[in-house]
């Protein structure tokens, strides 16, 4: 049997180990059109921020890797057509520029997403960059140490724009983020993304909100500065675009894969798409939201990587399912973590739940240990039954395990009052007597008598 993988990164490299490691017998062969394969793009702004020295370190596994089981890994290979009917690709080398017919058994598509570039004068001036591949890290990190930029535009307060910010800063280069919306972050409820906005500016950061980015100035093809939709100049001699990502789905084009809702490919618990035999996994498909069981595409590391072994044990003969996503997320921009999972109180409303949401604000450990640091955690619930809808954990202290226990809490559809009563792990380093989790959970109880 023949499993062929298109797209190496995370979901397809994830996929490609866990076939072999369910098959030993079937021929793998994964194209990858860049050079790099299985690679962190989420470690991409540690490396620019000198966090991690090393561009390498974010390199998982080479094709040298893949190759001591068995998988053989074809970089700088394109597939430029799927024919779900012959059951076979056309692939082409991207070094020669040769073209070949390639059959498979099974196939998995993985090719991920790439960052939406808006249609403006200017976007194609040296000094205009996206951050979603090693090579796009790669000219980033040269332009930064060669030119030396003093002052950057970020178009886009999303995950990108905020971590890279902190990045920025930690290059001594002054940054402008540029939003359209009338606020950061439209992921999470606007009360908690104020915190986060107020804590980027205190950085120095200047965020311009309510405003898009209608051209980009240059001189002898190098960028000097950015207009705005509303006539602003911001001098800068390097432009960010992180507007948000789209699926890269080209691929199914001709096909009978279809589409989900958002526009990525659909596919069942198994991470089977409409067409026998065919699997996709990563930020190229979607999947379903656990707690609403709509359709929710959820572009994350995490994911891709939770996909792609589902995708892989399959393909090799398998049965695996993947449980659907809750939404969760965490970053870091500056001194604050940055956290989320299920639905914020916004989204919980506008698909027809009635929220209540309550804030607490606490020390991450006991009030009198040292090194105390501060978390707001707004945690939503249904007023119907009290059963937790999501949660948002916002601050310099530890988000991360708040997130998780929300998170948790979720999955094991929880209400308020099972939380109440939690017994979690107590001593003064780690955690305030009560969990704020305990606390918001007795707080929103009593709101929901109300
Ligand atoms: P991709 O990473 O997009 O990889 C797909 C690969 O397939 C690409 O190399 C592409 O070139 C290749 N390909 C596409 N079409 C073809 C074709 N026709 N033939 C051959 N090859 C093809 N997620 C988190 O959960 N946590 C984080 O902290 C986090 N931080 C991030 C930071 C940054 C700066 C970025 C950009 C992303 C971050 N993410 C994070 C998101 C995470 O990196 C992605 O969700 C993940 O990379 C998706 O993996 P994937 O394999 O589905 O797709
Ligand atoms: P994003 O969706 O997080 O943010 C995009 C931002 O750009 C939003 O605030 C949006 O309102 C704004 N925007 C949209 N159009 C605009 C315009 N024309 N002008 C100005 N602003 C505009 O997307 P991103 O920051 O590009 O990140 C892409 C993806 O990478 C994320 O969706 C996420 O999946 C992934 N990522 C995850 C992490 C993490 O989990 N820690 C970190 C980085 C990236």
């Amino acid at each position: 049997m023949r499993i062929i993988i298109i797209g190496g990164v995370a979901a397809g490299a994830k996929a490609a180990a866990k076939a072999r490691r369910v098959s030993s017998t079937a021929e793998i062969i994964l194209y990858q059109d860049e050079v790099n394969i299985s690679y962190s793009a989420c470690g991409m702004p540690y490396v620019i921020s000198g966090a991690i020295p090393e561009l390498d370190q974010i390199v998982i596994r080479n094709p040298k890797d893949f190759s001591k089981d068995n998988i053989n890994v074809l970089i700088r290979h394109r597939v430029i057509k799927v024919n779900p009917k012959e059951k076979c690709l056309k692939v082409k080398n991207l070094e020669t520029g040769s073209i070949e017919t390639a059959s498979y058994d099974k196939l998995i598509i993985a090719t991920g997403a790439r960052p939406i570039m808006p249609t403006i004068p200017g976007i194609e001036l040296d000094g205009v960059h996206t951050l979603r591949s090693i090579a796009d890290l790669e000219l980033l990190t040269s332009k930064i140490y060669s030119k030396q930029p003093k002052q950057a535009v970020i178009v886009g307060a999303g995950y990108i724009g905020l971590e890279l910010a902190e990045s920025f800063k930690s290059c001594a280069i002054q940054t402008t983020i540029l939003e359209k919306a009338g606020r950061i972050l439209p992921q999470f409820d606007a009360d908690m993304a104020q915190l986060v906005q107020e804590h980027v500016a205190e950085q120095g950061v200047t965020i311009v909100l309510n405003d898009g980015l209608a051209g980009i100035q240059g001189n002898n093809n190098q960028v000097t500065s950015i207009q705005t939709e509303s006539g602003r100049s911001i001098p800068a001699d390097i432009v960010i675009i992180a507007i948000g990502i789209k699926p890269n789905t080209e691929l199914t084009k001709d096909t009978d894969i279809e589409l989900g809702p958002s526009g990525a490919i659909k596919v069942n618990d198994r991470m089977e798409t409409s067409i026998a035999s065919i699997y996709a996994a990563g930020d190229c498909c979607e999947s379903f939201n656990r707690i609403s069981g709509k359709a929710a595409w959820l572009p994350l590391g995490d994911i891709a990587n939770l996909q792609g072994r589902v995708a892989g044990e399959n393909a090799a003969g398998g049965n695996a399912r993947f449980t659907g996503t809750l939404g969760t997320a965490i970053f870091k921009t500056f001194d604050f973590n940055v956290s989320i999972t299920g639905f914020s109180e916004k989204n919980a409303r506008a698909l027809g739940y009635d929220p209540i949401a309550l804030t607490v604000t606490q020390l991450d450990r006991a009030r009198y240990y040292p090194g105390g640091k501060t978390i707001h955690l707004k945690l939503i619930a249904d007023k119907k039954d009290g059963k937790i809808l999501g949660g948002q954990v916002i601050g310099p202290g530890a988000a991360d395990k708040i997130i998780d226990i929300v998170a948790t809490a979720l999955l094991g559809k929880l209400t308020c009052g099972d939380l109440e009563n939690a017994d979690f792990a107590y001593s003064p380093p780690f955690s305030a007597v009560l969990s704020p989790v305990i606390v918001a959970s007795g707080a929103l109880k009593t709101k929901l008598k109300n």
